[in-house]
């Protein structure tokens, strides 16, 4: 079921969002309601309090604009660790429509995570997943690309 994305500059977008811990039904639906309205939205990736839910999830697909969709599901990231390499990219959010923003992110990141089933994980990312993991880890703690633009 796609859901309502809150846009800027609704001040939800600025709370931190709380532990999920235990994966229920209830965050599965969840979860799928995000890849629905992230799809719908074209976007690559959706954390909860963009459909004003302030739960530590985020879902993302970075393979779907260019062939077959990989959805992922992250509840509860923690990223454990990053690269000193830094480099700057151009981001968008769905939350800021048509504000593309130049933000410096670490390269390679590690998270710990549980994922749909609510196994735990741990997983090394780099490049543009590495991108796209932190600017939702940042939805998480109330944090925009606005508030770190380069
Ligand atoms: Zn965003």
């Amino acid at each position: 079921m796609i859901r309502t994305i809150v846009k800027h500059p609704d001040p939800i977008l600025h709370r931190t969002s709380e532990p999920v811990g235990a994966v229920t039904a209830d965050t599965r639906a969840l979860l799928d309601d995000m890849l629905d309205t992230m799809y719908a939205a074209q976007g690559r990736g959706l954390a909860g309090v963009q459909v004003a839910v302030l739960q530590r999830v985020v879902v993302i697909d970075i393979a779907w604009k260019d062939g077959a969709p990989e959805p992922l599901c992250f509840v509860d990231p923690e990223i454990v660790w990053v690269s000193d390499e830094k480099a700057v990219g151009e981001e968008r959010c769905l939350s800021i429509p048509d504000t593309p923003t130049a933000v410096l992110r670490s390269t390679a990141v590690r998270v710990r995570y549980r994922d749909r089933e609510g196994a735990r994980q741990e997983r090394e990312f780099e490049g543009l997943m590495a991108m796209v993991m932190q600017h939702e880890v940042d939805h998480l703690d109330g944090v925009l690309i606005l508030d770190k633009a380069a």
